[in-house]
C-alpha cells in the first residue's frame, strides 16, 4: 500500500507541475496568478515539513510551521481565486480563521496534546476555505457564457468541504485512532488522497477561470469598436441577424436605421483627425444616452452607424431618430479648438417578414442616400421621395 509520506511527495510534484503551467500565464497580466503561484510554492515547501512527522522531528517544525504554511497557502489560493473572479478579498476574515486554527494547533500541541484535535482544527480551517471557494464560484457564475469552469470549482469546493468536514467529525468522535497525522492505519490514508489532490485540482480550476476570463475579454474587445465603445461591425451584423430571426419567430416588428455623419471629411480636414475622432466618440455617447437600452447601436463604417429597433415600426423608429438628431444639433462636441457642431443624415426601413438582412440593409441604405440627396441633416423613411432616390443613384 502507498504510504502517506509518498502521497505528500506526490503533492509536491503536482505543485511543481502546477507552477510550470501557471508560469505560462505569469505575463498575461490577469488577476489572481501571482497569488495562486504563491499558494503552490507554500504548499510545496510545507509538504516536506509535514512528512517530517514520520521521523520524529520537533513539533514546532513538523506541526506548527508545516500547518502555518498550509494555512498561508489556503489564504493565497483563496485570494487568487477571488481576484481572478473579480471579487473582493476578505483579508480580515481569512486572518481570523487562520488565527483560530493555529491557536488551536498550538494549544493541542503544547497545553493539552491531542493529535485528533489538531487534525480536526486544520480540517475545520480547510472546510471554511472550501465553502468560501464554492460560494465564490457560484456568485461569479456568468449567465451569458459557459459556466463550466465555475461549476467545476464549485464541485471541487463542495467535495473537499465534505471530506474536510467528515474528517473533522471522525477525529473529534475519536473514531480515528491514529497516533500521528501520517499514521498508515485506519482511515488516514483514505482522507489523505483528496487532501493531497486538493491544491492541484483547485489550481486547475483557477487556471480554467483565468482562461475563461481572458477569452471573454478578447471577445469583448473583438465585439467593441475601440474608438466609440459601440458594437463593432461584425458584432452588430451578428446581432442584426439574431434580431431578424427573432422577428420572424415572434412575428414582431423590427426597424433598421443607417446613419452617416454629414460632411465629416471637412471636420477632419479643418480641425484634424483627433477632432474627427472626438466627434465620433461624442456621437457614440449621445446615441447610447438618447436611444432605448434595447436598441442596438453599432459602428458599421468610418462615420456610419447602424441602429436596430426591435419591436418597433419605422414610424416610431423615425421619431427616435428625430430625437437623436435634435440631441446632436443642440449638443455640439466640445474640443480643444472649441465646440464642433455637426449633423447626420439617416435612412429608416421596416423589416418585411421573410426578408433577409441584406435586403433590409439595402433598403435602409437607399433611404439614407435619399436623405443625403435631399440636403442632409434629416431622416428619411420607407416613403423616401423618388426624386431623392433618383438623385442619389
Ligand atoms: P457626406 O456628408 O456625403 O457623408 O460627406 P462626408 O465628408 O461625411 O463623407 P466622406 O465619405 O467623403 O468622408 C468620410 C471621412 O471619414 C473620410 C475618412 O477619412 C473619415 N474617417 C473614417 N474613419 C475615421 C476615423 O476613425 N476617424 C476619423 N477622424 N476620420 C475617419
Ligand atoms: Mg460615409
Ligand atoms: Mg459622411
Amino acid at each position: 500500500m502507498i504510504a502517506p509520506v509518498h502521497l505528500l511527495l506526490t503533492a509536491v510534484l503536482a505543485g511543481v507541475l502546477a507552477l510550470c503551467v501557471l508560469g505560462s500565464l505569469a505575463r498575461s497580466g490577469m488577476a489572481g496568478i501571482a497569488d495562486t503561484m504563491r499558494a503552490n510554492v507554500l504548499l510545496v515547501l510545507s509538504m516536506p515539513l509535514l512528512a517530517l512527522q514520520q521521523y520524529e522531528a520537533p513539533l514546532w517544525l513538523c506541526v506548527i510551521l508545516a500547518n502555518a504554511g498550509v494555512a498561508l497557502a489556503l489564504c493565497a489560493y483563496f485570494s487568487g481565486l477571488r481576484r481572478a473572479l473579480g471579487l473582493r478579498v476578505p483579508r480580515r476574515l481569512m486572518a481570523l480563521c487562520c488565527a483560530a486554527a493555529l491557536g488551536a494547533l498550538v494549544y493541542y500541541t503544547y497545553a493539552a496534546p491531542s493529535m485528533p484535535r489538531r487534525v480536526a482544527a486544520m480540517s475545520c480551517l480547510m472546510l471554511a476555505f472550501m465553502l468560501g471557494t464554492a460560494a465564490s464560484a457560484r456568485r461569479a457564475m456568468p449567465n451569458n457564457r459557459s459556466g463550466y469552469s465555475y461549476r467545476y470549482v464549485w464541485w471541487v469546493g463542495v467535495a473537499l468541504a465534505a471530506v474536510c468536514g467528515g474528517r473533522a467529525v471522525l477525529y473529534l468522535a475519536e473514531v480515528m485512532q491514529a497516533q500521528n497525522a501520517l499514521d498508515l492505519k485506519a482511515w488516514n490514508a483514505v482522507f489523505m488522497v483528496p487532501s493531497v489532490l486538493a491544491m492541484p485540482c483547485l489550481t486547475m480550476g483557477t487556471i480554467m477561470i483565468i482562461h475563461d476570463r481572458m477569452l471573454a475579454e478578447r471577445e469583448r474587445e473583438a465585439n467593441t469598436d475601440f474608438l466609440t465603445g459601440l458594437m463593432s461591425r461584425k458584432a452588430w451584423w451578428l446581432q442584426a441577424e439574431r434580431c431578424c430571426a427573432h422577428a420572424l419567430r415572434t412575428r414582431r416588428p423590427l426597424a433598421l436605421m443607417l446613419l452617416d455623419i454629414d460632411h465629416f471629411k471637412q471636420i477632419n480636414d479643418a480641425l484634424g483627425h483627433a477632432a474627427g475622432d472626438a466627434v465620433l466618440r461624442h456621437f457614440g455617447l449621445l446615441a447610447t444616452a438618447t436611444l432605448r437600452a434595447g436598441d442596438h447601436v453599432g459602428r458599421v463604417g468610418g462615420e456610419e452607424f447602424g441602429v436596430l429597433f426591435p419591436d418597433m415600426r419605422a414610424e416610431a423608429a423615425m421619431e427616435a431618430a428625430g430625437r437623436l438628431l435634435a440631441s446632436v444639433r443642440r449638443t455640439p462636441c466640445s474640443h480643444a479648438d472649441g465646440a464642433i457642431s455637426y449633423t447626420f443624415s439617416a435612412g429608416v426601413a421596416d423589416w418585411v417578414p421573410g426578408e433577409n438582412l441584406q435586403g433590409l440593409y439595402a433598403r435602409a441604405d437607399r433611404a439614407l442616400y435619399a436623405a443625403k440627396a435631399a440636403g442632409r441633416n434629416r431622416v428619411e423613411g420607407p416613403g423616401a421621395p423618388a426624386q431623392s432616390l433618383a438623385a442619389a443613384a
